[in-house]
């Protein structure tokens, strides 16, 4: 048997993060199998699906790398197999017309509350013979009695009993076919082995086995992903920020990051943290997924993606950055190669945006110093060590402008004046960078260049000059 999974998102908002993690627990078991990955659009709530957040689910997907082997496929496009099997159920009288009029619906129901009893159809039109010509819809014919178990491979057997279920309706009266038959015939004809998706499916699982029952089809095995929560233990949602995937992206976040962020929640091996996608791929089983809900942190997501990029190519860092340093106005090509920046700079931010931020001054002149910094460091003391590297430096060849020639300099200026070195680099790191961190000052001097960097400590000593003596 050949695994094949789905991950059959309804294209009514972006790709949540909730619903990414589901495709990857899908995508894992498939490639973990050596099966198959399906991607099925749900699409037919044709009032609240739109193109755009299909764009979105298909974006999201490919920013992750999460590649399926089959589809998109489009549940609007099927409509008429979906009739074609709603009315082999209706000849087989599997399924029946139901004309009840709204009133008596609600009056049903209303007694049923009153008894304290589940409100359900009450089965009326079961052997009615409503003209197929009238009003309708179609419901489908429940078996009485009996239960049918849930055998699932995160939650363990969860049984059903049949006389809690529902005659659903299968196709509503103006001709459309409703979530659960849609599915069931679409897992049936794309030969779904493994369904997993979200927990708050689990009630409509017995329901689909009754239908592929009724089908004389075989159940797949399913698996229900607890739902995430965020830290005050709610569903996760907008309120408790970015929850789009896409959103994390804009957000300066690495897909990988991403990826083992969402496969460690609720989902562990061993003590390890930092898995790629290859390695889950061997260690990833779904068996192992935790049945409680887990909440997301994000520090710990934060954690991750500093280690990724700290650790990925700083080529391609250096690509995924250049939109980033694109929002705040820098145009790369104006100064130093964003591959030595991101050599220099990678351990120092937890994502791309505040990679792009603590680096911005390889480009351009800052606004203000960081107050406490230039209090510090920018003080009568520093002006005349400033002063001398800035002649120095002034001298410097620009082949000498290296790491080693920069390096030899504050040395020099040092001993010449009797001080430790950080007496001098760090209010030249001040005067360069406009706060007290950066990369070691012979980098960040190389970085910022000769000429932006005599312009900011002659900045730096007009600074000092104007700055009120110190009691
Ligand atoms: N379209 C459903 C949803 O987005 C998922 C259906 C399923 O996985 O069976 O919630």
């Amino acid at each position: 048997m050949t695994v094949r999974t789905r991950f059959a998102p309804s294209p009514t908002g972006f790709l949540h993060v909730g619903g990414a993690r589901t495709a990857l627990f899908c995508y894992l078991f498939a490639r973990r199998h050596g099966g198959e990955f399906i991607l099925r659009i749900e699409d037919t709530d044709l009032e609240r699906s739109t193109a755009e957040s299909v764009n979105a689910i298909l974006e999201g997907m490919a920013w992750l790398g999460l590649d399926y082997d089959e589809g998109p496929f489009y549940q609007t496009q099927r409509f008429e197999r979906y009739n074609a099997v709603i009315d082999e159920l209706l000849d087989k009288g599997l399924a029946y017309r139901c004309d009840c009029p709204k009133e008596r619906l609600d009056r049903v129901r209303d007694m049923q509350m009153a008894a304290k009893i589940k409100p359900r159809y009450d089965g009326h039109c079961r052997g009615r013979h409503v003209d197929p010509a009238a009003p309708h819809v179609v419901r489908f014919s429940n078996p009485a009695d009996g239960a049918v178990v849930v055998d699932d491979m995160i939650r363990g057997r969860i049984p059903f009993a049949n006389d809690e279920l529902d005659d659903l309706i299968i196709r509503r009266s103006d001709g459309s076919p409703t979530y659960n038959l849609t599915v069931v015939v679409d897992d049936a004809d794309m030969g779904i082995t493994h369904v997993i998706r979200g927990d708050d499916h689990v009630n409509n699982t017995p329901r689909q086995m009754n239908i592929l029952a009724a089908l004389g089809k075989a159940p797949p095995r399913y698996a229900h992903v607890p739902m995430i929560l965020g830290a005050d233990g709610a569903r996760l949602s907008k309120r408790h920020g970015a929850v789009s995937v896409i959103a994390y992206r804009d957000q300066g976040y690495l897909p990988e990051a991403l990826i083992n962020y969402l496969v460690r929640l609720g989902w562990s091996h061993g003590d390890q943290e930092v898995f790629s996608l290859d390695e889950l791929i061997e260690v990833f089983d779904i068996t192992d997924v935790n049945k409680a809900a887990s909440a997301f942190n994000s520090d710990k997501l934060d954690w991750l993606n500093q280690h990724y990029i700290q650790h990925a190519d700083p080529k391609r860092i250096a690509r995924l950055l250049s939109p980033h340093l694109g929002h705040i106005d820098i145009d790369p090509s104006t100064g130093p190669d964003p591959v030595d920046v991101v050599q220099a700079q990678a351990a120092r931010a937890k994502t791309l945006v505040e990679l792009a931020e603590i680096s911005a001054f390889c480009w351009r002149d800052f606004d203000d110093y960081e107050p406490a910094a230039a209090k510090k460091h920018l003080r009568a003391a520093a002006h005349e060590p400033l002063a001398r590297a800035r002649a120095e430096l002034d001298m410097l060849a620009l082949e000498d402008w290296t790491d080693a020639g920069l390096h030899r300099v504050i040395e020099r200026v040092s001993e010449a004046l009797g001080l430790n070195m950080g007496k001098v680099a760090q209010p030249l790191r001040v005067a360069v960078v406009g706060r007290a961190a950066s990369p070691g000052i012979d980098v960040t001097l190389r970085l910022v260049g000769k000429e932006a960097t005599l312009r900011r400590i002659d900045r730096a000593l007009d600074y000092i000059a104007a700055r009120a003596p110190e009691a």
